[in-house]
């Protein structure tokens, strides 16, 4: 088959994944084998290629956003056929005996694999995951609009649960978004259809500005403008550590901020009277089944439209190159193959 693998992590201007041919994966007894149709583009892939990361296998085939259809299953898995469609996201598979894995918190385990990080994943023609951790995608959303629900969905649905505002607050709560691509613009649909107001502050004038306003934000400014009314909880999606101390200015007392990424740049100090009253900063690792299941059936209920940027799958560099550059409008997926 073919696939893009990472040999050695560098800057994505050099163009560090190569087109490689690989043996199609045998799936294991647990595990189902993908055709691959789309895989989604995710700042993580970045990371991961660009070494911020740190390397937990190598070559390395990335992408954990995988839209296939199943080609092949193992001995012992009977809740999937062949033909049905399903997705694979970042959580691979979890050790389900430490007691993280125990106490309902598996995004934490110690021994969790990654998809397209610690195990192959969806830059390639095939690829296999556990059936336990393989999703059911709703009718309702093509291969390429799943695509982004996989990880920047599933993440940002996390996200709205760690904000501690409950199912019932959410009508006229007050929720901020720094970072407007693929996590933010799905995350914005959720949050408004459960009644919040939406508060955007993103650098990207004509792409990301305009696709908040286009999705009822209820303002939308710079990265670092001051929003007009006090947030009851804010989620930072940008890898941005300088965007902190700017975003908890704009919390009320006992409010909180989320950190949605998995890697950021240094968290610049800041003065005591921005977290007190209270305040509280967390962030996001990982999720759970539980959250993609819940997502997915939520997504499908409103339903979210995501807005997508397909990339022909000999485009895997200048895809990773363009998310860098924030020129995505929306999210990027990868066209591996036709359904
Ligand atoms: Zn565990
Ligand atoms: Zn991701």
């Amino acid at each position: 088959m073919k696939a893009w693998t990472v040999n050695q992590p560098a800057t994505i201007d050099a163009r560090p994944l190569a087109l490689t041919e690989l043996p199609v994966p045998k799936p294991s007894e647990d595990e189902v084998l993908l055709r691959v149709h789309a895989c989604g583009i995710c700042r993580t892939d970045l990371h991961v290629v660009e070494g911020d990361l740190p390397v937990r296998r190598s070559p390395l085939v990335p992408g954990h956003q995988i839209v296939g259809r199943v080609a092949a299953i193992g001995s012992r898995v009977n809740d999937f056929a062949i033909g049905d469609r399903v997705g694979v996201a970042w959580l691979n598979r979890t050790c389900g005996v430490c007691a993280c894995c125990r106490a309902g918190r598996e995004n934490l385990c110690e021994r969790a694999m990654f998809t397209g990080w610690t195990v192959d994943g969806g830059y390639a023609e095939f690829a296999s995951a556990p059936a336990a951790f393989t999703y059911r995608l709703p009718d309702g959303f093509d291969d390429i609009q799943a695509a982004p629900l996989l990880c920047a969905g599933i993440i940002g649905y996390r996200c709205l649960r760690l904000t501690r505002i409950s199912e019932s607050k959410w009508k006229g709560a007050r929720l901020g978004l720094y970072g407007f691509g693929a996590a933010g613009h799905v995350c914005i649909q959720v949050a408004r259809s459960r009644g919040a107001e939406v508060y955007v502050c993103t650098r990207d004038r004509e792409r990301h500005q305009a696709l908040a306003h286009e999705l009822g934000a209820t303002w939308v400014g710079d990265a670092t403008d001051e929003p007009p009314a006090r947030l009851d909880a804010s989620i930072i999606f940008a890898p941005a550590g300088e965007l902190v101390p700017v975003a908890l200015k704009a919390i009320r007392k006992g409010g909180t901020l989320v950190l949605g990424g998995i890697h950021m740049s240094p968290i610049p100090s800041f003065d005591y009277s921005l977290i007190y009253g209270e305040r509280v900063i967390r962030s996001v690792a990982n999720n759970t089944r539980a959250d993609g299941r819940e997502f997915l059936a939520e997504a499908a209920r409103i339903p979210v439209r995501t807005h997508t940027q397909m990339f022909s799958f000999d485009q895997a560099n200048e895809a990773l190159l363009a998310l860098k550059q924030d020129a995505i409008r929306g999210a990027a997926v990868l066209l591996v193959s036709e359904a």
